[in-house]
């Protein structure tokens, strides 16, 4: 039986004790839920002597509606994104892909900075946030800076922060009213369950017509991504099944899955799912999009 390697839990109350520890301590990590990193550390894909928990840091914990724009602090959990009235309210594709991650006790010690800076390419929350747009802030002792999300993703389980940065949290806009979005996810079973494949879609509409779309896939490349080449497609489009059934079936050639990456299902599997999860979110998007409008 692997037995995890010992280490000295550190437990700051402010970001800036966080940060000062992570400079100051060789060998430190950050965590938040443990649910990604503690396994690690057992399987022996982390060494660290020292982990920062960042659990009793409030500022990190909330969720806010200001100017137009929704913000999500890096340890809000994934029952806190289900519960959130704001969520629910503004960004509900979110929330509906926090409350599909792992199980009731997963969820409630898991994080969304968590789940972003593990980088699976399976993430469940990237996908969605990715076609919201998000931005992630983050900070170190030199100060603090914004990024697109799409640029956290640096490989299959590496983010881009530099030792001793910590993401703070996440933001988008709230999506207009001619907008609808949607989360689908293929596991092995349905509850409980890692993702084969997953696929946000976010679509604005104008009328009949497609004024604006995002779309991503997540176990699908090494990273979670948003697919360009289909948003194109759609932009502009007169917007109805046949015409979504024809765009999604272009995903087949343009997703890169590979097994080396995410061994849980055959790449050719998942290039046969994605064109049908990307007909069916983006069926799902546009139901909601005209819902938004009456
Ligand atoms: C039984 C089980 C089921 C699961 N099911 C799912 C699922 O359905 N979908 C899914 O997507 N995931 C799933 N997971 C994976 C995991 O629960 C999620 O990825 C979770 O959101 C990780 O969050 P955490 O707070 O536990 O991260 P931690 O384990 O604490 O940290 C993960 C990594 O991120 C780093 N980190 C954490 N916070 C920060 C920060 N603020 N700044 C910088 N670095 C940071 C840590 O150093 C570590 O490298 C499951 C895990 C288990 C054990």
């Amino acid at each position: 039986m692997k037995l995890l390697p010992s280490f000295t839990l550190h437990r700051p109350i402010s970001l800036n004790e966080a940060l000062k520890l992570l400079s100051k301590l060789e060998d430190s990590k950050p965590i938040a839920g443990g649910t990604d990193l503690l396994i690690d550390l057992k399987e022996g894909a982390y060494k660290a002597k020292h982990l920062v928990d960042l659990g009793l840091i409030r500022e990190l914990g909330n969720i806010r509606e200001a100017n137009g724009l929704i913000h999500i602090g890096s340890t809000t959990t994934h029952a806190q994104l289900v519960a959130s009235e704001i969520i629910k309210a503004k960004a509900p594709v979110l929330g509906e892909a926090a409350s599909l991650v792992g199980g009731v006790q997963i969820r409630n010690r898991a994080t969304v900075g968590g789940n972003l800076c593990n980088a699976s390419p399976g993430a469940d929350t990237a996908t969605p946030l990715l076609v919201l747009d998000a931005q992630v802030t983050v900070a170190s002792l030199e100060g603090s800076r914004s990024m697109p999300l799409s640029e956290l993703f640096a490989g299959p389980k590496r983010n881009s922060l530099a030792p001793g940065e910590l993401l703070t949290e996440i933001s988008f806009s709230v999506p207009p009213a001619c907008s609808g979005a949607s989360f689908s996810k293929l596991g092995r079973r349905r509850g409980c369950t890692l993702s084969l494949i997953n696929a946000a879609a976010y679509l604005e509409t104008n009328g009949a017509t497609c004024r604006e779309a995002r779309v991503a896939f997540g176990a699908c490349a090494p990273t979670p991504v948003r697919i360009k080449d289909v948003e194109e497609l759609l932009k502009g489009k007169k917007l109805d099944n046949q015409s979504i059934k024809e765009v999604s079936s272009a995903c087949y050639g343009l997703v890169q899955p590979s097994t080396r990456v995410h061994a849980r299902a055959s790449e050719e599997y998942r290039r046969e799912m994605s064109c049908v999860f990307m007909k069916r979110t983006l069926m799902e998007a546009l139901d909601r999009a005209r819902r938004n409008m009456q």
